[in-house]
């Protein structure tokens, strides 16, 4: 099983930054980035590495849990926005997906929509540049409401994005969902929409029989209810052919960054064994947060 543990207090005493000087010097970050690659020397004269000050013990960091800052990476189709999405409503943190930011921002009047809507009509790719201020923007709005901490779900994506990114907060972990790519590809090629409430279900059946040692991976269907049933559609690009080349472009683009993570200690290989029933509980272990997910369960 490649599920790693990481020592837990390495993610769980940072993240004192707050999400407003997040969103401050992000901008920063960018309005200089012709003039610096990295963003890094941005960092406040005031900013203190809390690594070299020595890890003070858990019980004196109170609600260290709600500001976590973690990034979920994955594959298309791996249900990475699933898992992100479950831990955040644990953990108490915002969910943001930088897919969702730009959605969000093309259906409205914001500044970038109009910009946004020529890229998207032209089948370009939105710049790091945008997808920083739309995150920027989306903190500075979590940051009014008075949340803490975050997990980033589509950002980053590359390594100019994570040394930005790294310029202007601490990512405390990064957690790489893996799926045995015989499953994955079943997965995305089972994907169903019902055509009238745009419900996503999944018709696939995965039952792999363990090879080699490995363990077999069985997940389950996600069925439509009987008013969508007669309704579903499947997205044209959801083809072998495509899903194996979206694969291979995403393992491609992924392995540098992954690098760029796993070189600072931060990258947690999750490799889910199974669907959600199977597959949650081994995550929160693996992340240490069995005992969180007991007491919300009591609650
Ligand atoms: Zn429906």
């Amino acid at each position: 099983m490649a599920v790693s543990k990481l020592n837990h207090r390495l993610f769980r005493l940072r993240g004192y930054t707050t999400i407003s000087s997040i969103a401050f010097i992000a901008l920063r970050s960018l309005s200089s980035s012709s003039s610096s690659d990295h963003g890094i020397d941005l960092k406040p004269a005031t900013w203190v590495d809390h690594n070299q000050k020595g890890l003070p013990p858990l019980e004196q960091k109170p609600n260290s849990d709600k500001n976590v800052q973690w990034v979920f990476l994955g594959c298309p189709g791996v249900g990475k926005g699933t898992y992100a999405s479950r831990l955040s409503n644990l953990l108490g943190v915002p969910h943001i997906a930088t897919g969702d930011l730009v959605r969000e921002e093309l259906s409205s009047s914001g500044p970038l929509a109009s910009q946004l809507a020529d890229i998207v009509n032209q089948g370009k790719l939105v710049s790091d540049e945008i997808i920083i201020k739309l995150l920027s923007k989306r903190l500075e709005t979590s940051a009014a409401k008075g949340e803490t901490g975050f997990i980033l779900d589509g950002f980053p994506r590359t390594i100019r994005q994570a040394e930005i990114l790294d310029g202007v907060t601490d990512i405390d972990l990064v957690i790489n969902l893996k799926l045995r790519e015989e499953a994955l590809l079943a997965k995305c090629l089972g994907r169903r929409i019902c055509s009238e409430c745009g419900g996503n279900y999944n018709v696939a059946s995965i039952d792999i029989k363990g090879e080699d040692g490995s363990p077999n991976l069985y997940m389950a269907p996600l069925l439509p209810p009987p008013h969508c049933a007669s309704k579903l559609i499947t997205r044209s690009d959801d083809t072998e052919e495509v899903v194996k080349k979206r694969l291979r472009i995403y393992n491609e683009m992924s392995q540098p960054l992954e690098e760029f993570y796993r070189r600072r200690g931060k990258l947690l290989e999750f490799e889910l064994p199974g669907g959600i029933p199977e597959s949650w509980p081994k995550l929160l272990q693996a992340l240490n947060l069995e005992d969180h997910d007991e007491q919300s369960a009591a609650a």
